[in-house]
């Protein structure tokens, strides 16, 4: 079977980058292993506020506003950042949205599906026995993308993620963030969605063996705090690419590859947010295929090009202040909080250096001065 473009993955950046190039009138085949979009759920459900500017009809997906963000060191009393503005997302319905959107631009998905083998030129086999031979492939497949691995980019800095869904004792407007050395590399979370809460810690890969045992402690303390019930009503993890921006397309043979999303490492080396970044890329991938596609072979260096002017500026700086948070937790001396503080984008300290260059574009995922926060927040 012959297509057009081909994406492997139907999470957020599959299922635009599948509309954007069958709007620029391709023929799109997109697949997903899972059986439904979006499930399970394996996300702590905050986005933007900004991002309902890039995909209208946002607000059928949402589950609460937020307003604020109360982050709380070692333990000790939260502090608050005011003006934090975003929204708490229903993500299965989210991808869905997406994903029927893709449907609607003319892209065929399908569920259940997924590849078994990508060749060195460009040919894919999938689960349900068909071989496709696509011109142009787009890896949306994630951390630990095949499509990625195929052209020789792959996500190296990762952070395991595991999150219990909880119920919430009263309503909250604030994602609260708990940073603490116990969580090397990562940081608590407790994100409030009307009357539950998405409770979760990230930490590196060394550090997983504890994991379990630090969100047991978590929500046992939050417990007894009265914030949250006993009760877990859903488990759920993940792994999320911290390292930055990878190189995002290549090929194999005569087929080129763009990669989008986690996939390409669009993940906030801090925050670990990455929905944003997963839209925004994937609508560009799929315009690039179709500029591709319509013989224009610089679209994917110009693809690469836009990727680095609309994330490298906010990245470079999450990048140090990653790597400093880490030294400082991992060091095995009493964390200093005012290095927790610079590591953390909720403070002044963590904007106060000046050492990156802005990004010139204003666009959810680097916006100018004013909102750059809004987008490191998510
Ligand atoms: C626990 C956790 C909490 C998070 N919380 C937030 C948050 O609150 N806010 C935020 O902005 N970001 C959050 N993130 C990050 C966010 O979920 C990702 O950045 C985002 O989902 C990236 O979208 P994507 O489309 O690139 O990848 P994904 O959403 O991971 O989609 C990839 C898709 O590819 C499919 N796939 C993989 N391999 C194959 C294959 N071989 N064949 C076919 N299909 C395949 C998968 O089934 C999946 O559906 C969190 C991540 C985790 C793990």
């Amino acid at each position: 079977m012959s297509v057009d473009v081909l994406v492997v993955g139907l999470g957020p950046a599959g299922s635009r980058a599948a509309a954007a190039a069958a709007n620029g009138g391709c023929s799109v085949l997109a697949i997903d292993r899972r059986a439904r979009a979006g499930v399970p759920v394996q996300c702590a459900e905050f986005v933007p506020a900004l991002l309902q500017q890039e995909v209208p009809g946002l607000a059928a997906a949402c589950v609460q506003p937020i307003r604020r963000m109360l982050t709380a060191i070692e333990g000790g009393p939260f502090e608050e950042t005011p003006d934090f503005p975003g929204r708490m997302l229903d993500r299965a319905r989210f991808d869905a949205l997406l994903a029927a959107r893709a449907v609607s631009a003319g892209a065929s998905c399908r569920f259940g599906v997924a590849t078994t083998r990508i060749t060195r030129d460009g040919a894919v086999s999938l689960t349900d026995g068909t071989p496709i031979r696509p011109r142009v492939l787009i890896g949306a497949d994630g951390p630990r993308s095949r499509v990625g691995a195929a052209i020789g980019a792959v996500n190296t800095a990762l952070v395991e993620a595991r999150q219990i869904r909880v119920p919430l004792r009263r309503p909250h407007d604030a994602t609260d963030i708990f940073l603490s050395a116990a969580y090397p590399g990562g940081y608590g979370w407790l994100f409030p969605a009307r009357n539950e809460a998405n409770l979760g810690i990230g930490v590196v890969p060394a550090a997983r063996p504890a994991l379990k045992g630090l969100l047991e402690a978590l929500h046992a303390a939050l417990t007894a705090a009265g914030r949250v019930g006993p009760e877990v009503l859903g488990l759920t993890g993940g792994l999320i690419p911290v390292g930055g921006r990878i190189r995002a397309s290549g090929r194999l043979g005569s087929v080129s590859v763009l990669l989008v999303g986690d996939a390409a490492g669009l993940a906030h080396p801090v925050s670990g947010a990455g929905i944003a970044a997963a839209v925004q890329s994937g609508t560009l991938a799929g315009e690039a295929a179709a500029s591709l596609l319509a013989g224009q072979p610089s679209a994917a260096a110009d693809y690469e090009d836009e990727l680095a002017s609309l994330f490298d500026g906010t990245f470079a700086r999450a990048l140090s202040r990653r790597h400093d948070l880490l030294a400082c937790h991992t060091s095995g001396r009493p964390p200093d909080p005012a290095r927790q503080r610079a590591g953390w984008i909720g403070f002044a300290s963590y904007w106060e250096d000046g050492a990156t260059p802005a990004a010139t574009t204003p666009s959810i995922a680097a916006p100018h001065a004013a909102g750059e926060k809004v987008h490191e927040l998510s």
